[in-house]
C-alpha cells in the first residue's frame, strides 16, 4: 500500500499461511440493518466464563435494552433484551458454541420501547472505575469471536505496567468483512472508543493494526485519527493468523509474550476494533450490547451480505434473508472458516461473539482422506507459535496427553494453519482440540 507515493512499511510475524481471502463477495457491501424477528432466543452464556441466571420469568413484559440475566460470578457480564416484548418461555435450546443451553425466548411486540438510557457524551468527567462499570453493566465482550468480558481485560492487576493498547483490526479470517465495514462506516465512533479505553488504562499510546488488504478502511481510519497524537496505525502484511494477539504484539512492537503468559506480561492490552465501537455505544450512547455486525457468505448463499442483526436472531432467519440454497449447502459455520465452529442445526441463535455465518458447498470443503505423515515439516514452518504440530497428531493417536503438554500444546492458539498446509490431511486440529481439553481437565484435578 502506498500513501502519497511513499511505500509504507509492512509489519508481520514469522510463520503463518496465505489462504485465499475470499472477501471480495462482501467487502464492498454496506452494512444492512436486518429487521428484528418475531421471536428472539437469548442464550444464557454469551461470553467466556460463567453461565447467567435469568432475572425474568415467563409472561414478563420487557423493554428494549432491559437487563434480563446476570451472574454473581467474577468472569461474567449480563445480557439485555434486544427488543421490547414478552418472555414467552425459558427453555433449553441449541447453542452455537456447543450442544444446548438455557435460553430466554422473547416475543417481539415491534413497539421498540427502550429502557431509559444513561448517556455520557462527556465521558472524560468519569473515572476509570466508573467507565469499567458502564462497560460491565452494558454486557460488553470482545467482538472478535472469543467473547471475553471486556471489563476484566481492561482491568489488569495493579502490579502490571501497561504502556500500549493494540487495536486488532486485522480481521485475518477469510470471508469475513464485519470489522472491515465497521471501520469504513463508523471510524469516528471507533476512535472515540479507543480514547475511552486509553483513559481506562491510564496510558497514552494506541496502535491500530490493520492488514494491507483493507485500503478503504485504512484511509477512513487515517482521516479519523488525524488530530489524535496518541493513536497511530501499523499496516500489517496480509497473512493468517495476523490477528492472533501474540502475533500482533510481535509484528507491531517486536515483543515476545512468553509461553503460558498473557499480553499484559509485556505491557500490552489488545482489543478488537469492533469492541472499541461497542464501548463507544455503551459509554457515550448508553446502549447495551444487543446487536452486532456479521458477514453472511459462502457459495451456499445467493446474496452474501454484511448485516447488523439483533442478538438472539436464529441462523435460519439470517440464512433465509441471504437467500441460502439448502440443496447445495453442505456445511454451516459460525465464525470464519479457520477458527469457526461447524453447526449441526440452523436453529442456533446469534450470540455476542458471532462474527460470521458461512454456508459452504462441496467445492469449498476440503474433505480428503487422511494419509500418513510424510515428515515434510510444512506444519512446523507455518506454526506462528513455533510448535511441532506433527507431534500432536502422533501423540494424540496414543492418548499421550501429558507428552503433548511437554510439547507446549497449551500455547497453541488453534489457528488451524498447520491443518490447512498439511499435504497428508493429518487430523491436526482435532488432535489439538482434544489434547488441550484433556490437559486442562488433568490440570484442574
Ligand atoms: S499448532 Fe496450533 S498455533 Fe501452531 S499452527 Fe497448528 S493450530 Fe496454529
Ligand atoms: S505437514 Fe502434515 S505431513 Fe508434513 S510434517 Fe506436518 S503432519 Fe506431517
Amino acid at each position: 500500500m502506498k500513501k502519497g507515493g511513499v511505500k509504507l512499511k509492512l509489519f508481520s510475524f514469522s510463520g503463518g499461511i496465505h489462504p485465499p481471502d475470499k472477501k471480495n463477495k462482501t467487502e464492498n457491501k454496506a452494512i444492512e440493518i436486518m429487521k428484528a424477528p418475531k421471536l428472539l432466543y437469548i442464550s444464557l452464556l454469551q461470553h467466556i466464563g460463567s453461565p447467567l441466571d435469568e432475572l425474568v420469568t415467563k409472561g414478563d413484559e420487557v423493554k428494549k435494552g432491559q437487563k434480563i440475566a446476570e451472574s454473581k460470578a467474577f468472569l461474567s457480564v449480563p445480557v439485555h433484551s434486544p427488543v421490547s416484548g414478552k418472555v414467552i418461555k425459558i427453555e433449553t435450546h441449541p447453542f452455537a458454541v456447543n450442544g444446548k443451553i438455557k435460553t430466554i425466548v422473547i416475543e417481539n411486540d415491534e413497539k421498540e420501547e427502550w429502557v431509559e438510557l444513561k448517556k455520557n457524551p462527556d465521558y472524560n468527567k468519569l473515572s476509570g472505575e466508573q467507565l469499567l462499570d458502564i462497560i460491565k453493566e452494558n454486557g460488553i465482550v470482545g467482538q472478535g469471536g472469543a467473547a471475553f468480558p471486556t471489563w476484566i481485560k481492561l482491568n489488569p492487576p495493579k502490579d502490571v505496567k501497561i504502556d500500549t493498547l493494540i487495536i486488532n483490526a486485522a480481521e485475518c479470517e477469510p470471508y469475513l468483512n464485519a470489522d472491515n465495514r465497521l471501520m469504513i462506516e463508523e471510524p469516528v465512533k471507533i476512535v472515540e472508543g479507543i480514547k475511552i479505553i486509553l483513559k481506562i488504562l491510564g496510558i497514552e499510546k494506541a496502535v491500530i493494526g490493520i492488514e494491507n488488504n483493507k485500503n478503504e478502511a485504512y484511509m477512513k481510519l487515517s482521516k479519523a485519527i488525524k488530530a489524535e497524537k496518541n493513536i497511530s496505525i501499523a499496516l500489517l502484511k496480509t497473512k493468517y493468523p495476523q490477528g492472533g494477539e501474540k502475533q500482533l504484539i510481535k509484528a507491531i512492537l517486536d515483543r515476545e509474550v512468553p509461553s503460558k503468559n498473557l499480553p499484559s506480561k509485556v505491557g500490552v492490552v489488545v482489543q478488537n476494533v469492533g469492541t472499541a465501537k461497542v464501548i463507544y455505544d455503551a459509554v457515550v450512547e448508553g446502549i447495551p450490547l444487543i446487536e452486532r455486525v456479521l458477514t453472511v457468505s459462502g457459495n451456499g448463499v445467493s446474496e452474501p451480505k454484511n448485516l447488523l442483526v439483533k442478538i438472539g436472531t436464529k441462523f435460519e432467519e439470517i440464512l433465509n434473508y441471504a437467500k441460502v440454497n439448502r440443496e447445495i449447502t453442505q456445511k454451516i459455520i459460525s465464525g470464519g472458516p479457520m477458527m469457526g465452529i461447524a453447526q449441526y442445526t440452523e436453529d442456533v441463535p446469534v450470540i455476542k461473539g458471532t462474527s460470521g455465518i458461512l454456508a459452504f458447498t462441496k467445492e469449498e470443503l476440503n474433505e480428503y482422506e487422511a494419509k500418513s505423515c510424510i515428515s515434510c515439516g510444512k506444519c512446523v514452518n507455518v506454526c506462528p507459535m513455533n510448535l511441532l504440530p506433527l507431534m500432536f497428531a502422533k501423540l494424540g493417536r496414543f492418548k499421550k496427553w501429558e507428552e503433548m503438554g511437554e510439547y507446549n500444546l497449551l500455547d497453541c492458539i488453534e489457528c488451524g494453519s498447520c491443518a490447512y498446509i498439511c499435504p497428508s490431511n493429518r487430523p491436526l486440529t482435532e488432535a489439538i482440540k482434544i489434547g488441550k481439553s484433556k490437559l486442562r481437565t488433568m490440570n484442574r484435578k
